[in-house]
């Protein structure tokens, strides 16, 4: 028997204090944060009478380096709780190792006898990649990731350390340090380059890829300000926050085909001054209208779904709250909905009270004409395909977004 229920049907949602704490400027320092965009009661994943999973979002510019931010910031015993249902934390998703070994490679840092450190190693997948006659050290803060790690690739001599970021250490001095889409999730961006810098020698290579906000105009509600991420960086505000931990970038690379910004950085004099950032002004104005525009893009195709009172949503995770946040589709008085998600950690929960099954509880002589939301910007395709599959019309099926990038 299905359940089909309103938004909102489930009470026993709550927050706690101890999921974020302010923090200051993590690129300068300084304390001036200017609200950029807020969202109240934002829900991390599935319903819960016994973990606390809302918090208020707010992302700042600081008035002084014009660094964007998450404050307040999750603590650790925030992210640990907001996020147990997201999968893997970092970088690992990133996927583009077979790309990053050859960089990695034509730049001589893979030669026989070198040591690579990489920092948010996960279970040390990326290390298992490399060749056989390059020292491998990893370092974590994910702990069951780590002794995954060791019991997957400790015979293959990969070293992995479950430690802080801020002040781990180590036995050897490494040749070449990379941080694939890590800093971007870091509390206090600034003390780890410190603490790698200190590690270093006058000669190792640190490689950090993040997000940048110039590159960071996608057609997706999620958009660049990822829940995920604790500092939205620019060109500018990561030069900045290097430059402070005393590392030179010595070159850049933006990927054409997703946003990444990787820079090749070697040890120099720390510097306490920041340099201005007027044009992260102007990039961000310009973000935010292009973002007002995708969520008008969005809102949009959801006007056929005007009078429909039982309407289906395939996709139930952070997607579908960013729908709440975002767009109307939940506030039409009396409207029902249920959810399927292929995710089987999802299934059989319910989110803001609406029930969470698998997708093979549809049946299309049932709900064929129910309208299908896809909740879902990387997995549209996918989902619109299963949903034919399973029998819908085309013409239920509602998609969000008429151009589709992968990242
Ligand atoms: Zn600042």
């Amino acid at each position: 028997m299905l359940v089909w229920n309103p938004i909102d049907s489930f009470s026993g949602n709550s927050t706690d204090p101890a999921l974020t704490a302010q923090r200051p400027c993590p690129v300068c320092g300084g304390d001036n944060p200017l609200s950029v965009m807020e969202m109240r009661d934002f829900q991390f994943f599935t319903d819960s009478a016994v973990s606390p999973k809302r918090v208020e979002l707010c992302e700042v510019q600081c008035d002084d380096c014009a660094a964007l931010y998450l404050n307040p910031a999750y603590t650790p015993y925030g992210f640990q709780t907001l996020f147990a249902e997201a999968g893997c934390s970092y970088g690992a998703t990133a996927g583009r190792p077979r790309e990053q070994l050859d960089w990695l490679s034509e730049r001589g840092l893979l030669h026989p006898g070198k040591c690579l450190l990489d920092v948010g190693c996960y279970d040390g997948r990326f290390l298992s990649l490399l060749p056989a006659t390059v020292r491998k050290v990893g370092v974590d803060i994910d702990k069951p990731a780590i002794e995954r790690g060791r019991l997957h690739y400790g015979d293959q001599g990969i070293e992995l350390i479950h430690g802080d970021f801020d002040s781990f250490k180590l036995d050897r001095q490494p040749d070449a340090i990379t941080m694939f889409h890590v800093l971007e999730h870091l509390p206090d961006p600034l003390a780890t380059l410190r603490n790698l810098r200190k590690l270093a020698t006058s000669l190792t290579a640190l490689v950090v890829e993040v997000p940048i906000l110039e590159n960071g105009f996608t057609n997706d509600i999620n958009g660049f300000f990822s829940v995920q991420h604790m500092t939205h960086f620019s060109r500018r505000s990561l030069a900045n926050v290097l430059a402070r931990a005393g590392w030179s970038i010595e070159e850049r690379l933006e990927q054409p085909d997703y946003n990444g910004c990787r820079v090749l950085c070697r040890p120099a004099p720390e510097t306490d001054s920041v340099k201005g950032a007027t044009e992260d002004h102007a990039t961000l104005a310009a973000y935010l209208r292009h973002h007002r525009d995708v969520v008008e893009d969005v809102q949009r195709q959801l006007t056929s779904l005007a009078g429909a009172e039982w309407i289906l949503l395939w996709g139930g995770g952070l997607h579908t709250e960013l729908l709440y946040q975002l767009t109307d589709l939940f506030r039409a008085p009396g409207r029902r909905f249920l959810i399927v998600d292929s995710d089987p950690l999802k299934q059989g929960k319910s989110w803001r009270g609406i029930a969470i099954y698998a997708p093979e509880i549809l049946r299309v002589e049932e709900w064929g004409e129910t309208p299908l939301v896809i909740s879902s910007y990387g997995g549209q395709n996918a989902i619109h395909d299963a949903a034919l599959q399973a029998g819908f019309k085309s013409e239920s099926i509602i998609r969000l977004y008429r151009k589709f990038r992968v990242y």
